[in-house]
């Protein structure tokens, strides 16, 4: 009996057979023949030995064995571990040993990383590659999935069983596993329906990546919730993002800031219809205002979402309504999911004030695998601590002022780098910008600038940062000090990495 997640395709196999569910290139997999798959995958892995509570580990690309995999795990109760593509050897290694995963399924094009985790001391014990072409006689995957069954595995999977974990990307210290149960995903989806309406005709491009949480939960695993299609891209490219957009009528679709503020500049946006779009969604970082009014003067409905891997993702997004009435908040939180702002004694704020978000619901995670201590500090009396400072106004809309982390305090004045960062975002030569503090005897810690330019031969001196933003922001925000730099580092999902900014630049 599945109860959990891997019953969503029990049903839609069973009333909606012919309905399409993924689309990966050419390949394209109706409800039915996708189940299909996931049972054969499921076989195959308990053939392998892999049993309840088991992590299966992935190197894998935004393609439909990424999503088999997510299911086949679900189906037999197992943890499935996407892992970021694009980390080094030894950060990969990291995961598999943490997550004592013996079960790895990779892509072929990640063989050179897969080389080289093979000569390392670890946990695993068998590797499953996965071909580029489904009938590639090399692709051992696609040799099990042929030799196993097809029938619906037997298996007693419950809502709390753990069927992901996700490791947050690290922009804050050592990735940790966060364990998102059955009832955490499911529960994440009904949000996301609540909030974000979609029905099984919707159409949703998944090209944020798989292994992140945005591209997973917020509208992927929703739609085939849902019932609906999810068109795969495993690599971003921002005019082929707008061309399967017109080509494909695609309605709803999650990019990260980076990834929007991407496609604006692509030559002749104007030229690709995309008004089959019902939901632009943006998540997992904040984003420019600039690109948030390039999206709004074109009319896109463009939402910003607010959420984190811990909370399943999703935790608010501002409705159509008030977009423009409301610019820069993320909304409220959606029906299954509580919020609240406190002081550093646990007390609500009153409207304005600056707090810490905290998050009660069925969304939240189980906890940080092997990691009771922080588990313990993220999560007291049911409330998440989400580490992110923000604010109410007195409609309940919620603002997010920045990361407690990243907050600056200069000669007693807490100041919010987003705040700084918005407003640069405006000047008409910065590309990037991030903002830090620094040591400094007087002030305690002082504001620095860090951006990259559009136009390379020019050049921003602290003179022409302190005369544009006279009279914007208060005098003890302005950077006593702006560094230029070639790009800055930015994680997978295109976050800027004010950890490696804070050891990088000279300050
Ligand atoms: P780590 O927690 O280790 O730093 P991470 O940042 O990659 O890793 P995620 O779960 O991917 O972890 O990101 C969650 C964080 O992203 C939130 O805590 C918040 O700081 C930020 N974030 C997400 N959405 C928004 C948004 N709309 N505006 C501002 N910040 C956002």
């Amino acid at each position: 009996m599945i109860k959990g997640i891997g019953s969503w395709l029990v049903k839609h196999s069973k009333v909606s057979p012919e309905r399409l569910a993924l689309v990966y290139n050419e390949r394209r997999f109706t409800y039915a023949e996708f189940n299909e798959r996931v049972n054969r995958l499921s076989h195959a892995l308990l053939n392998l030995g892999v049993r309840k509570g088991d992590r299966v580990d992935a190197l894998l690309l935004n393609t439909n064995e990424m999503m088999e995999a997510v299911f086949a795990c679900a189906k037999i109760g197992a943890i499935f571990v996407p892992i970021n593509f694009r980390l080094s050897v030894d950060e990969v290694l990291y995961i598999v040993n943490d997550s004592r995963a013996y079960h790895f399924i990779y892509d072929v094009r990640m063989r050179p990383v897969v080389d080289q985790l093979r000569l390392k001391d670890s946990s695993l014990q068998e590797y499953i590659h996965v071909g580029n072409n489904p009938h590639e006689e090399d692709s051992l995957y696609e040799e099990l999935i042929a030799g196993a069954s097809n029938a619906e595995p037997e298996f007693d999977v419950v809502l709390d069983d753990i069927h992901l974990m996700m490791y947050t990307s690290g922009t804050t210290g050592k990735p940790k596993g966060a364990m998102l149960s059955h009832g955490n995903t499911q529960w994440n989806a009904i949000n996301c329906i609540h909030s974000i309406p979609s029905d099984n005709s919707d159409i949703t491009l998944c090209v944020a990546p798989l292994f992140h949480i945005g591209g997973m939960s917020v509208f992927t695993l929703p739609l085939l919730y849902k019932g609906g299609t999810v068109i795969l891209d495993d690599g971003f490219d921002p005019s082929r993002v707008l061309q399967k957009i017109h080509e494909e009528k695609i309605t709803s679709i999650f990019l990260v800031p980076a990834m929007w503020q991407a496609l604006t500049v692509v030559p002749n946006f104007e030229s690709y219809d995309i008004s089959s779009l019902r939901f632009a969604v943006s998540g997992g970082a904040p984003c420019p205002i600039t690109v948030i009014e390039f999206y709004q003067k074109r009319n896109i409905p463009f939402y910003e979402g607010f959420g984190l891997t811990e909370t399943a993702p999703f935790v608010s997004i501002l409705d159509k309504e008030n977009t423009v009435r409301k610019n820069g908040s993320v909304g409220k939180e959606p029906v299954h999911t509580t919020v609240r702002i406190v002081d550093p004694n646990d007390r609500d704020v009153p409207p304005g004030e600056v707090g810490e978000l905290i998050v009660q619901g069925p969304n939240i995670m189980f906890g940080y695998w092997n990691k009771p201590e922080a588990t313990k500090e993220a999560i007291k009396n049911g409330w998440f601590y989400t580490g992110d400072l923000a604010k109410f106004d007195d409609e309940g809309f919620i603002y997010i002022v920045d990361r407690k982390k990243d907050m600056i305090i200069t000669g007693g004045e807490n100041v919010y780098p987003i705040e700084i960062e918005q407003v640069l975002y405006r000047h008409e030569n910065i590309a990037e910008v991030a903002i830090i503090g620094y040591p400094d005897e007087k002030w305690g810690e002082s504001v620095k600038a860090i951006v990259s330019l559009k136009d390379k031969s020019q050049t921003l001196t602290v003179q022409d940062v302190a005369s544009f933003l006279d009279g914007k922001i208060a005098r003890f925000k302005i950077p006593k000090q702006v560094e230029v730099v070639e790009a800055l580092p930015r994680n997978a999902t295109g976050k800027i990495l004010k950890t490696v900014l804070r050891q990088q630049v000279q300050v």
